[in-house]
């Protein structure tokens, strides 16, 4: 479908026309400015500090394209400009001009937040209207910014994951299938060995740009005083970080999110969630991650992608992270919501089968999938010994591969003696996955025995279970915080006396649930000792934290009693 029809299609909610009554409340949020005719409000590659509710005349939204620059649509009388990048505070993709002179009025960005925030109907009217305005933008190929890329190399892949993921709108040129490749080449002044290229606001030229150069030629990230103390700082924004931004947030701290990739974290990479509460028909990893961040965005808080943090300093209060691009932030209270990474065999083409034939939980939906059919589960601990049983009831046979020797080291008595009994599972030991097959979902796949003039074996098995571990995101907090063995960070009740005589907790109480053994550092989701690895779990903890949060920011501003002022 066509821009110009998907919009028409949708044009009511993505440009709803206010009322004079509407009209009437936002008057005392914004300032009226005269217009005139060929006026530019909004330059494309701004940072946008207002939105403008048109109240005479009238506003083109100009896009640039390939040959020059597209009406994308007329605001008249009643119409507002604006889009998510408005409540984020990053920059603007298209050019705003005024065609006939008449008054706008501007409602600037922190106005806009109170309106979206304590008007239920304008908030509707507003947030759906960005939240439409932007998914037109991305389905129709609408952007300021070209990627030249080949789909074989491992850069361009990245480069776009990193645009996806963040639901940024970019054109997408491969030069495979591109038959005009050299004309474009020739135009940018490039060379077919630079690639990928990224043409960032028609102009700015970047060959191989890592995510932080491109997120900063981009505008991604709100401006922020890095001087000031935020209430919170959550590194990472999957799952339990975004629900904790959204509680904070809504209950009035001061929130900012630092995040390596993209909103969505884990969860953000699976094609179709179908286990989460609220969803009967499942819902894409992406755009989960996506109302999330809206509705984090809408109550206050920041979010910087392509913002990783190296370090967590907890020797004085305020807290202190430090970032890969040197810059250093400071807060009361810290989330650690950094998540973790399960253990991927190296294969070329297994993301593409995640959700489609790969899979790392064994729950009766997964069952489900593959009942009476063959499987083959790689990992040798318990998690493996329990799904292989479990699956075994209801699936034809189960290959269990492992590159040991045996199971004895790595699981426990009881699943290895059910194993032995079931006569539909197999093991086999010092075995390796070697390549997976298949268009749309996993056909078949071969594996390979570690054994002198072995060769890899294939097999028509169209379902993995990777049951390998997770491993944490914890390398910036060495040194910080109590971890367990695996890295994972301790909190609450699993903290012992000696993990809070080493971390020297300060404190008369017990860390709360959720606190580490720094106070007011918490964590929540996969990064945490003996959590659940789930999307629900990972929400529910970051929401719960918040609980806590308050308590730990109210004892930093009640004066603590020591012995002299208590006996005095
Ligand atoms: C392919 C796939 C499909 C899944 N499907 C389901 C499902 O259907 N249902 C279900 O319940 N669960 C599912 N899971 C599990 C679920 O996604 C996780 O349990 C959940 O995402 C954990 O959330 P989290 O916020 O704790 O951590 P994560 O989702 O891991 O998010 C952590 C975030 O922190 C960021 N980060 C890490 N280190 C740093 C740093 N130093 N600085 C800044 N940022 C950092 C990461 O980039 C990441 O975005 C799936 C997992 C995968 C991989």
């Amino acid at each position: 479908m066509i821009a110009s029809e998907i919009l028409e299609k949708r044009r009511e909610q993505m440009f709803p026309k206010l009322t004079q009554a509407q009209i009437a409340r936002l008057e005392v949020c914004g300032g009226r400015v005269e217009t005139h005719a060929g006026d530019v409000l909004v330059e494309p590659g701004e940072r946008l500090r207002s939105i403008f509710i048109v109240l005479a005349g009238s506003l083109e939204i100009l896009l640039r394209s390939t040959t020059g620059e597209d009406l994308l649509y007329l605001l008249g009388p009643g119409d507002f400009s604006g889009e998510m990048s408005t409540l984020r505070g990053s920059v603007a993709f298209a050019r705003i001009r005024v065609r006939e002179g008449g008054s706008v009025l501007a409602v600037d960005r922190e106005k806009l937040r109170e309106v979206v925030q304590t008007d239920a109907e304008l908030s509707e009217l507003f947030m759906r209207a960005f939240i439409l305005r932007r998914v037109a933008l991305i389905s129709t190929g609408s952007a300021d910014v070209m990627l030249l890329g080949s789909q074989h190399s491992a850069d361009t892949l990245r480069l776009r994951e990193f645009l996806t993921r963040n639901a940024y709108p970019y054109i997408n040129i491969d030069l495979e299938n591109n038959t005009d490749v050299q004309a474009l080449l020739d135009r940018f002044h490039v060379r077919l060995e630079d690639v990928p290229v990224v043409i960032c606001h028609g102009s700015r030229i970047f060959r191989n740009p890592s995510n932080e150069e491109l997120a900063d030629c981009l505008g991604m990230n709100p401006v922020l005083d890095d001087t000031i103390v935020h209430d919170l700082l959550i590194v990472g924004a999957g799952p339990a970080g975004l629900a904790a931004a959204v509680y904070a947030a809504s209950e009035g701290l001061d929130v900012r999110m630092l995040e390596t990739t993209a909103p969505g974290g884990q969860a953000g990479t699976s094609s179709r969630i179908e286990n989460y509460l609220g969803f009967p028909t499942g819902i894409s990893g992406q755009a989960l991650a996506g109302r999330a961040l809206s509705q984090a965005q809408k109550f206050g808080a920041n979010l910087s992608v392509a913002a990783s943090v190296l370090r967590l300093n907890c020797d004085g209060r305020p807290y202190r992270v430090q970032l890969a691009d040197g810059h250093s932030i400071s807060a009361s209270l810290i989330l650690i919501a950094s998540g973790a990474q399960y253990r991927i065999p190296q294969l070329d083409n297994i993301q593409r089968f995640m959700g489609a034939g790969i899979y790392y939980a064994a729950t009766h939906l997964e069952a489900k999938l593959c009942q009476g059919e063959e499987i083959a589960i790689v990992g040798g601990g318990n998690s493996a010994g329990q799904a292989a049983v479990f699956l075994a009831s209801s699936c034809q046979h189960v290959h269990i591969l492992v590159r040991a020797d045996g199971l004895a080291d790595s699981m426990s008595r009881y699943l290895i003696r059910r194993i032995e009994q079931s006569p539909n599972i197999t093991l086999h030991s010092r075995t390796q996955l070697t390549a997976l097959e298949g268009s749309d979902r996993l056909e078949r796949l071969s594996w390979r025995t570690q054994s002198p003039n072995s060769t890899p074996e294939t097999h028509e098995i169209r379902h993995v279970f990777l049951m390998t571990g997770a491993a944490p995101h914890t390398q910036w907090l060495q040194g910080c915080v109590a971890l367990d063995d695996r890295g994972f960070v301790k909190t609450g009740p699993d903290l012992s006396a000696a993990d809070l005589a080493i971390a020297r907790w300060p404190l008369p109480r017990s860390p709360y649930l959720l606190e580490s053994s720094v106070p007011g550092v918490f964590a929540a989701g996969d990064a945490r000792s003996g959590s659940v690895k789930r999307i629900a779990s990972a929400v529910g903890e970051g929401s719960m934290s918040v609980q806590f949060m308050h308590r730990a920011l109210r004892e930093l501003s009640v004066p603590r009693i020591t012995a002299t002022s208590a006996s005095s």
